[in-house]
């Protein structure tokens, strides 16, 4: 499963309940990232500016880094739910021609979809090291720039399903489930 949405749309949250709730391994790119900066590995180095920019890290450095991450026993047998991938055309196709490599099929995209003046306020409110105004317009704008295009991406495909992310947190999760479910199903 892919999960899409602006930052600050509740993505990560409501991802770490649907990877409980299905039983699959939560990729968290941005998380794979910022314990990369924590334990200051190469990767880390790399990333470390570009993250507090509000900039993408390269897709050259992205794709093989979740390409070897879905390859792994755990996602190979129970699943994986990519929350933060893909975020450019050639990390989609970077997905499809891995999961071509692997055996593997997307089950569906789901589109959490919060508009971006709630988004902003909330990001503000959270006060994230990388949530200083400037690197969250960059995120957002960039955002509209390279990933909402992957909508349309996954539509042609059939996979995409939108959520409605606006209420309760246990509100947005049911719609999720229903979503899924009905996929699944
Ligand atoms: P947010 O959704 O607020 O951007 P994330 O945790 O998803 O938070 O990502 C934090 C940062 O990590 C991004 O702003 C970006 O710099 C980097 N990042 C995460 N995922 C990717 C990706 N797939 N491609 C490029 N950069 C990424």
């Amino acid at each position: 499963m892919v999960i899409l949405g602006r930052q600050g749309s509740g993505k990560g949250t409501q991802s770490l309940r649907l990877a409980a709730q299905y039983g699959c391994v939560h990729l968290s790119t941005g998380d794979v990232l910022r314990a990369a900066v924590e334990e200051g590995t190469e990767l880390g180095r790399q990333a470390a500016g570009i993250m507090n920019a509000g900039g993408l890290v390269g897709d050259d450095v992205m794709i093989p880094l979740v390409a070897e991450r879905v390859a792994k026993p755990d996602i190979m047998s129970g699943g994986v739910l990519l929350d933060g991938f893909p975020r450019t055309a050639d990390q989609a196709n970077g997905l499809e021609a891995m999961l071509a490599d692997l055996g593997q099929e997307l089950t569906i995209a789901i589109n959490l979809d919060v508009p971006v003046e709630e988004v902003t306020e909330r990001m503000m409110a959270r006060g994230r090291e990388d949530d200083t105004e400037e690197a969250i317009a960059r995120r957002l704008s960039l955002y509209e720039e390279q990933t909402a295009p992957l909508l349309d991406w996954f539509a042609e495909r059939g996979l995409l399903a939108t959520v409605d992310g606006l209420g309760e947190e246990d509100q947005v999760f049911s719609r999720l489930t229903e979503a899924i479910d009905g996929r699944m199903a």
